[in-house]
């Protein structure tokens, strides 16, 4: 038995001659917590008492009142009875297979001469039935009686085996904002809809070869035989799921990478169909993407980018370009700081701008690196201009996410500024505002703290969604930084021209000082002006320049 579990099993002994059950209990006694029942009937009672703390019925075949075919029925019969194993204990071979095929796993012939191969019988026999429940329970997803993603890819490497050379898809499918469905309908619905969801691919599955899963929350798994419509066949799983659960308007994606190279390991062929199926996110036109090669291309550039990381860190290849802000309140504007903005100069790829590598950082947890490798880049060109003494306006960073759940973050930039000679008045922090509706709480607390260190706290990209208006009383906040897509629009939309006087209104009732991002055009310039947003930062009075430039519009502007 398992050395883990040290509880003494029950067996029942099933027989109606007393001599039988006596003798049987003296050979198994020492080892187990035995039951006695004379006759099926009573079998039936016990086993209704002790259901599936018995680890093992010993059964006699021929009894008065009920026999053992019909206590081998009734059980079979009982989705949860039914794996209790039963072994038959019986002199006449013809009795074996009847007793096999209504479910018994093992016969133990009388009479009982050879007490060891009873004891060893009955031990492998309960061994057996407790490592196949065991499987089971991890097999399976409790949820949705699906396989976990763990023995999916056995079983799909299986199918590979057997089957080498068939023309398999692998499928990522998941529920479009299922947060959502959380949120508004409750968790209860949501369970529901994934259940619902696991019939459906089930029955759409068919008798198709393949194989599916629940890998992790909304996100499902298909190993399957090539499909010609992906489209026709997420479509009827949508139509029938809105009729039966309800929401009419469910958004099901999936991310197909069809016909698999056979050549590219199981695990990396769903890596590339989540790919597809992230790739579709946020759009509710599309329900089907297929991996296609420019997605290859991007994964072999973001594998590129991951492996070149370190190196590029160690050989300076990442350089901080400055953004002025200026503020435009009189009749010139006057330059009041800079935003420091990263790029990499790859030595294949040439400048690459964040939108190109920071997320992939981001995901793969090397973003506080380069973080750390820009804040120290930021203050040594402040020293320097400072030495050189040229006019100081504060430089502001960008503080990403994880670093605001790094504890050590406030020592980390105290001691940077130490070592080039600088102060939390040189430098000012742009926080974005997603990170805020994160973790209010802790990012409060977090940004308090900076700030009693000195630190200027921005709201980085404002305006896009996140916080509600209401929240920005309770922030500890220097300015609030609107963002490029809002900016963008206020020429062009009137819901945009709303928000940026609601947001200016606010601004100024809270005494917080706006700086308006991404002004690329006169009008913009205007209209920001006309609203008292005094501080304005954009491609048409400055584009992000190196810190040269910049160091010598300082020297200018003094
Ligand atoms: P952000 O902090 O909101 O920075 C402003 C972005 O708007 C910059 O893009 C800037 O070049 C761009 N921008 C400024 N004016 C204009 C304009 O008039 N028109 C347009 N179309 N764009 C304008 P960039 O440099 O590509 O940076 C993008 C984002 O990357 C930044 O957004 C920031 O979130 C992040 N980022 C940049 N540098 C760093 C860094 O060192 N660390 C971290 N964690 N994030 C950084
Ligand atoms: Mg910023
Ligand atoms: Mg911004």
């Amino acid at each position: 038995m398992d050395d883990n579990t040290f509880f003494r099993r029950t067996v029942l002994i099933v027989d109606d001659e007393p001599i039988n059950r006596e003798i049987l209990g003296t050979i198994i006694g020492g080892d187990y917590e035995i039951l006695h029942a004379g006759d099926g009937a009573e079998a039936m009672r016990m086993i209704g008492d002790y259901g599936m703390t018995l680890s093992l019925i010993l059964l006699d075949l021929f009894m008065p009142v009920m026999d053992g075919y019909e206590v081998l029925q009734k059980l079979s019969e009982d989705e949860t009875l039914k794996r209790i194993p039963v072994i038959v204990l019986t002199s006449e071979k013809s009795a074996e297979v009847k007793s096999l095929g209504l479910g018994a796993v093992d016969f133990i012939p009388k009479p009982y001469d050879m007490p060891e191969i009873i004891r060893a019988r009955v031990q492998r026999t309960i061994q057996l039935a407790e490592d196949s429940a065991l499987i089971k329970s991890m097999e399976n997803d409790d949820l949705t009686g699906l396989y976990t993603g763990r023995f999916f890819f056995e079983y799909a490497n299986r199918i590979e085996q057997y089957d080498a050379g068939r023309d398999m898809d692998a499928i990522a499918v998941n529920i479009s904002n299922f947060h959502l469905i959380n949120d508004l309908h409750g968790r209860d619905t949501g369970d529901e809809m994934l259940r619902s969801l696991a019939d459906n691919l089930m029955t759409e599955l068919g008798s198709r070869m393949g194989v599916v899963c629940r890998e992790n929350s909304d996100n499902f798994y298909l190993y399957v035989q090539h499909l010609d419509n992906h489209t026709d066949f997420i479509d009827r799983i949508v139509t029938r799921m809105r009729r039966t659960e309800g929401i009419s308007n469910l958004h099901i994606r999936m991310g197909v990478y069809p016909n698999v190279d056979h050549d590219v390991p199981m695990e990396t062929r769903f890596v590339r169909a989540r790919h597809a199926c992230d790739a579709i996110r946020g759009d509710l036109s599309q329900s089907v993407a297929v991996y296609d090669e420019e997605m290859q291309r991007n994964e072999i550039f973001t594998q590129r980018l991951l492996q070149d990381f370190e190196e590029a860190l160690s050989q300076q290849q990442f350089v901080v370009h400055y953004q002025p802000k200026y503020n435009i309140a009189g009749n010139k504007p006057l330059l009041v700081g800079a935003e420091a903005l990263v790029r990499w100069n790859h030595p294949e790829f040439g400048m690459l701008s964040p939108k190109d590598f920071l997320a992939l950082l981001e995901a793969y947890c090397l973003i506080s690196k380069l973080d750390r490798y820009v804040w120290n880049d930021v203050a040594q060109h402040i020293g320097q201009w400072k030495d050189g003494g040229a006019m100081a306006v504060p430089v502001s960073v960008n503080i990403s996410r994880i670093d605001l759940l790094d504890h050590g973050l406030k020592n980390t930039l105290l001691t940077i500024l130490q070592d080039h000679g600088i102060t939390a008045q040189d430098c000012v922090l742009e926080i974005t505002e997603s990170a805020y509706a994160d973790d209010a709480v802790r990012i409060v607390e977090t940004v308090a703290d900076l700030r009693s260190e000195g630190f200027r706290v921005e709201m980085d990209d404002f305006g896009i969604g996140y916080s509600s208006l209401s929240m920005l009383a309770d922030m500890p906040l220097d300015a609030i930084k609107l963002d490029t897509q809002l900016i963008r629009n206020i020429t062009k939309s009137d819901k945009s021209r709303q928000i940026l006087k609601l947001v200016v209104g606010t601004a100024k009732m809270l005494s917080l000082p706006l700086i308006a991002e991404g002004v690329e055009e006169r009008e913009q310039y205007d209209m920001l002006k006309s609203c008292d947003c005094e501080i304005i930062q954009g491609f048409y009075l400055a584009r992000p320049m190196p810190a040269e430039e910049f160091g010598k519009l300082l020297q200018k502007e003094e």
